[in-house]
Order: structure tokens, then C-alpha cells, then sequence
């Protein structure tokens, strides 16, 4: 178990002033292939999953949205259709090589004007209090080292009435699937991994770094000690995802 001063990075116990930069390591080596792996090891649902985010967001023309660990810019680009040229929307991440695939393919595609990028980590975030209408954290989370610090600076820039959407990776409902998930997680993706990124150990990190991550119930009461309300969550694909919101009161 780790105690104050070590938190885990995968399996492995590590100082927590550490885990920041083995973190960084794994998306420094993976960036440029993350999109390709993300489709090749979901099947294409992570799409599913993030469409599913974005329409329980409540996200309308002329909102703020923050992004946070928002990598190659999946959400960003979506929201930033949504809002408009009257909205704001930030993508923010702690890491420059994921932010530079995200801005390269942003602009490339046509949104490099309406989204803001941002290097920040997600335990300090560089906003005032009570800025956005809307915050998102996908696949995210579960990298950080102070998961409950996040979560507090969160919801302190939400504007009242503002609703944070964390998308992650969480535990099956089934005994079986969480079998067959088993398997494929500790064999597949690192192989996968491998061939694809030429990087079999951060593809191991994913999959013990999802074992590591807090279940359902204990992420939802996370988020209510960050004093957010109304907080609820719903499984996706049996529960290998889930999307848990919550209000600021
Ligand atoms: N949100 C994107 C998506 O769903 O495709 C990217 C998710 S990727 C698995 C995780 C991202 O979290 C990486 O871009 C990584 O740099 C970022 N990240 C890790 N720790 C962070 C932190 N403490 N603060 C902000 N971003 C962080």
C-alpha cells in the first residue's frame, strides 16, 4: 500500500515526486503513435465513449470549456464545434509532446484557431477561480499523482453550476469479462504496443495502471469530497470505462 510519500506508478511503489516523470516518459515515447494505438487497441470505442461524454456534458454554443489531459484533442475538437466562435475551449496537458500532436493535428484539421493549448498540470491549474462552464479529464486521471488535489483545483475553476466529466478506465461488472479483459490487456496491448510504438513497457503501464485506478464507487466519492454535487456515474462496455459527472454547487 503506498503511504504519503509513494504512490504507485503501475504495479510498481514509486516516491511520489517521481511518478511525474515516469508519466512523462510514457507519453513522450508513445505521442505520435497514441491516436493509431487508441483506435487499434479499443476497436475504434473509445470514439463511443468520448461521443457519449460530450452528450452528457450539456455543453452549448457560447461555453467555457477546460480540456484537462486533453493529449491529441479528441474532445477539444468536438466541443470546440459546439461552442462557437462566442465560446473558449482549453486543452490543457502536462506534456509538450502530446500537446505539439494535438496542435499539429488540430490545425491541420481546421480548429488550430478556436482552441487554446496549454501546459499545466492538472494538481495547479493556471486558471481563477470559477472560469468554466464545463471541465473534462479523459484517460487522464488515473496518471496523476494527487488525484484529490486535481480533483479540488478542478472544482475550483468550475463556475457554479459548472459539471465536471471524468472519463476513465474502471472495473468490470462481470466476473467473465473482467477475465477475458485480463488477458487481453496483459498480452495483447503490450505486443500490440510493441509492434506498433516499439514500446511494450508504457502499454503494460496502461494495463496496470487501470488495475491501480479507483473503482467506481470510490472515484464518485472523490469527487464529493472535492465538494461537487449531484455526482453519479455511468458504466460503459460493462463497466471497462466509466463516465462520472458531478455539479459544482
Ligand atoms: N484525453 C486524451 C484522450 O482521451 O485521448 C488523452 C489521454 S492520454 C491517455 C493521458 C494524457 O494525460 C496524456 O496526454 C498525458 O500527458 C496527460 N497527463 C498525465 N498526467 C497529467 C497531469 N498531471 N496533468 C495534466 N495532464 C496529464
Amino acid at each position: 500500500m503506498a503511504d504519503q510519500n509513494t504512490t504507485h506508478f503501475g504495479y510498481r511503489e514509486v516516491p511520489a515526486k517521481e511518478k511525474e516523470s515516469h508519466v512523462a516518459k510514457v507519453f513522450d515515447s508513445v505521442a505520435s503513435k497514441y491516436d493509431i494505438m487508441n483506435d487499434l487497441m479499443s476497436l475504434g470505442i473509445h470514439r463511443l465513449w468520448k461521443r457519449f461524454t460530450i452528450d452528457k456534458s450539456g455543453v452549448r454554443t457560447g461555453h467555457a470549456v477546460l480540456d484537462i489531459a486533453g493529449g491529441t484533442g479528441d474532445l477539444a475538437k468536438k466541443f470546440a464545434r459546439i461552442v462557437g466562435p462566442s465560446g473558449r475551449v482549453v486543452l490543457a496537458d502536462i506534456n509538450a509532446s502530446m500537446l505539439e500532436v494535438g496542435r499539429d493535428r488540430l490545425t491541420n484539421e481546421g480548429f488550430g484557431g478556436q482552441v487554446e493549448f496549454v501546459q499545466a498540470n492538472a494538481e495547479a491549474l493556471p486558471f481563477p477561480d470559477n472560469t468554466f462552464d464545463c471541465i473534462t479529464i479523459a484517460f487522464g486521471l488515473r496518471n496523476v499523482t494527487n488525484k484529490d488535489t486535481a480533483l479540488a483545483d478542478m472544482a475550483r475553476v468550475l463556475k457554479p453550476g459548472g459539471r465536471l466529466l471524468v472519463l476513465e478506465f474502471s472495473k468490470p461488472e462481470n466476473p467473465l469479462l473482467t477475465k477475458a479483459y485480463d488477458t487481453y490487456s496483459f498480452t495483447a496491448l503490450p505486443v500490440m504496443g510493441q509492434l506498433v510504438a516499439n514500446d511494450s513497457e508504457s502499454y503494460r503501464y496502461l494495463a496496470e495502471s487501470i488495475r491501480m485506478h479507483p473503482d467506481q464507487e470510490t472515484l464518485k466519492g472523490m469527487m464529493e469530497e472535492a465538494g461537487l454535487s449531484l455526482c453519479q456515474y455511468y458504466n460503459l462496455t460493462g463497466g471497462i470505462v466509466a463516465l462520472h459527472t458531478g455539479i459544482k454547487a
